[in-house]
């Protein structure tokens, strides 16, 4: 795994040891979100239901471990991911690095407040409902977004 180097997080993406680039992740949840995606202009909107290994509450993968087994479809975000999906919110700490861009003070590699990310309204927690209870996505649309613009510089 590695060790976490000091301000690793203003190293080029490339250059993150496996621990660091585990531990880049804000935590806000917005990944493990579905999605729905216009089959004709690949449009994607974004829903508040979430995968059901989520927990609600926290926004945290309640099996991190062993997810894949669960969800197999579970998108293990990797440098080239990061650098194609279109989807990754403004906020996430992957898309800022890949972007060049320094992290947002509320993140608590520099905040040291693992809770910072829930004040400024970036995390999912207990904004998100269980797929198996949502029912038809197209119920659930959501603008996420738009939502947390409070926490954007
Ligand atoms: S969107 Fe980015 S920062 Fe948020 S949980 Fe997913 S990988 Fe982590």
């Amino acid at each position: 795994m590695g060790e976490l180097r000091d301000q690793f997080w203003e190293l080029p993406l490339p250059d993150l040891n496996r621990a660091e680039w585990e531990a880049l992740c804000d935590g806000c949840g917005r990944c493990c979100l579905h999605k729905i995606e216009d089959a004709d202009t690949g449009e994607i909107e974004d829903t508040n239901v979430a995968c059901k290994l989520l927990d609600t509450g926290t926004a945290q993968c309640s099996d991190y471990r062993n997810r894949k087994a669960f969800v197999p479809d579970c998108l293990r975000l990797t440098l080239a991911i990061v650098e194609d999906v279109p989807w990754l919110p403004k906020t996430c700490a992957y898309r800022l690095r890949a972007e060049g861009r320094p992290l947002f003070d509320w993140h608590y590699l520099i905040s040291g407040d693992r809770e910072a990310v829930k004040h400024t309204g970036v995390s999912v927690a207990g904004r998100v409902i269980n797929e198996n209870d949502a029912g038809p996505l197209e119920h659930h649309i959501v603008d996420w977004d738009g939502q947390d613009t409070g926490a954007l510089r």
